[in-house]
């Protein structure tokens, strides 16, 4: 029997870290069990689908890393299937009409009075027919699993092995949601975290058995790891930067930080400095102009060590060269600028731009 499993978001926008454990959880279940993971978007519910939320979310997943082998399947578009699973709960599984048109069992409502299907319906339904062989979902529908199981087998099935993991809670202990801020996909990317960064940081929760923390700072750490270890060439695209400046980027703790120092490089603001700074503008310039136009690692060090040895003000070479007090280590400034540029800006700072 192949393993199937399904992730099943409501199209509510970017999904909340819980979420995204969920479908990291289920893709990595179906991995190891040679399985296949079923996308399925919960866009029954009006009031919690907007315009674009599926995008959204497939957004999330593809920048993530993480694959669906069917689907997207869209309850939308399934009413006739649930019409079908209502008429044969009447039929055979004991659920009673309504006067008003709803069916019922057990007290639950699984059709409205308008005929469509309800989550608890439409679940079921869809885990039957779409031949999911095990559920893996966060612990908040624990109390739904006792219902589900009695309405499967009013369908004629049964339901299938059902995993619930912990919660993600944010920093008030209560289950995360949009209302904690930073707590969704969108946020973190938004906030600079590396998507390989937030991939290992699921990965390592795995399949919590107890509610967890979300832990910021392990984020901001695995962040820091990622952003060292990633391609120069990667590195750079994410910035916006030339290639030179990989190693000006590689102290970055965020993608966000990574942006700014590319724009000191880049497109410095231009600051006038005052005479004082003459001297070691000009000899910053006799040392650049002396060395090649493209400076190693050992080359740009050297420059900014004889400075540093005359006595030069390092703090005035920075503002000359980034426009800003303070930034990634000087000498990875200096390699990142050719030549020309560097000597231009310099010459500019001394007020003879
Ligand atoms: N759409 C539901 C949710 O996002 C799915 C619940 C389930 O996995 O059964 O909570």
């Amino acid at each position: 029997m192949t393993v199937r499993v399904r992730f099943a978001p409501s199209p509510t926008g970017s999904l909340h870290l819980g979420n995204a454990l969920t479908a990291v959880a289920n893709r990595r279940f179906a991995d190891e069990h040679g399985g296949l993971f079923v996308l399925r978007i919960d866009d029954t519910d009006p009031v919690r689908t907007f315009e674009g939320g599926e995008k959204v979310i497939l957004a999330d997943l593809r920048w993530l890393g993480i694959r669906w082998d069917e689907g997207p399947v869209r309850q939308s578009e399934r009413s006739a299937l649930y019409a079908a699973a209502a008429e044969r709960a009447e039929r055979d599984g004991g659920a009673v009409r309504d006067a008003d048109g709803s069916l019922r069992l057990d007290g639950v409502t699984l059709l409205r009075g308008d005929g469509s299907a309800t989550y608890q319906l439409a679940t079921v339904a869809d885990d039957l027919d779409l031949e999911i062989t095990h559920v893996i979902r966060g612990s908040d529908h624990r109390p739904n699993e006792p219902l589900q199981r009695r309405i499967a087998v009013a369908l004629g099935g049964a339901l299938p092995e059902v995993i619930h993991h912990g919660l993600l809670l944010g920093e008030d202990g209560r289950k995360l949601s949009k209302r904690h801020g930073h707590a969704s996909v969108a946020d973190l990317r938004e906030d600079g975290i590396p998507a390989t960064a937030l991939r290992a940081y699921l990965d390592e929760l795995g399949l919590p058995v107890h509610d967890v923390h979300l832990d910021p700072a392990r984020i901001g750490r695995l962040a820091i790891e990622a952003i060292a270890a990633m391609p120069d060439d990667e590195l750079v695209a994410a910035a916006g930067a030339p290639v030179e400046a990989a190693p000006a980027l590689r102290g970055a703790r965020t993608l966000v930080e990574a942006r700014e120092i590319a724009r000191q490089v880049v497109s410095p603001a231009p600051v006038e400095l005052s005479p004082e700074t003459g001297p070691t503008l000009e000899r910053f310039a006799e040392l650049r102009a002396g060395a090649p136009d493209r400076l190693d690692e050992a080359a740009a060090r050297t420059i900014v060590r004889e400075l540093k040895a005359v006595g030069g003000d390092l703090r005035a070479l920075r503002l000359a060269l980034t426009g800003e007090p303070r930034g990634p280590e000087l000498w990875t400034v200096v390699a990142a600028l050719p030549a020309a540029e560097a000597l231009e800006r310099a010459r500019r700072a001394a007020g003879r731009g």
